[in-house]
């Protein structure tokens, strides 16, 4: 038995009327980066339909290597793949977006932190970068996080938004920016 049986059922339903659509870019040209918990799925808070949008799903919804690593691929598949279909203005915005309530948030408890590493294996340091304690805040480090990384295309733009629990509203942070102001001479080349 799994608890899938009804999942399924309701795919069965989906598999029905599903027609499949080509490989191309995200209609809405946006990547978003937000949390795995169960009430923050983006499809149904952003009313998102299939082929919309990239999500990145993580605990807290955090800027980790990992995702500058998926940012960075993506980036460099939509300038080799599908360069005749990428607007000018850039090639995708990434949509950082932090929630209220986040489970994460017990991580900023160093005593929980401590217990959470001895149980989980993980390090203290790895889980109190991951915790959302105040999503105003994080958002906006992760959204510097990737504007400086230097694995970021300059043709990525990046926001930030926080999800409130009890209204259901998302508000932004921080709106849409380029890692470097368009038109800046970097050093190296000058
Ligand atoms: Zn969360």
């Amino acid at each position: 038995m799994t608890r899938m049986i009804p999942l399924l059922e309701r795919n069965d339903q989906f598999a029905r009327t599903y027609a499949p659509a080509a490989l191309s870019p995200p209609a809405t040209q946006v990547a978003v980066i937000t949390c795995l918990d169960h009430r923050v799925d983006p499809a149904i808070v952003l009313g998102l339909r299939l082929g919309d949008a990239i999500v990145i799903r993580n605990t807290g919804g955090r800027v980790t290597q990992a995702v500058i690593d998926d940012i960075a691929y993506l980036a460099f598949l939509a300038e080799q793949v599908f360069s005749d279909q990428v607007a000018a203005e850039g090639l995708f915005e990434v949509a950082v977006i932090h929630h209220t309530q986040c489970g994460t948030g017990f991580l900023a408890d160093q005593a929980f932190r401590h217990r959470a590493a001895e149980a989980t294996g993980i390090a203290e340091a790895a889980l109190a970068a991951s915790a959302v304690a105040d999503p105003d805040i994080t958002v906006r480090a992760d959204v510097e996080r990737l504007l400086t990384s230097p694995q970021i295309s300059p043709m990525v733009r990046v926001s930030g938004h926080v999800y409130d629990i009890a209204t259901g509203r998302v508000t932004t942070a921080l709106n849409a920016r380029n890692p470097r102001p368009a038109g800046q001479v970097s050093p190296a080349g000058a």
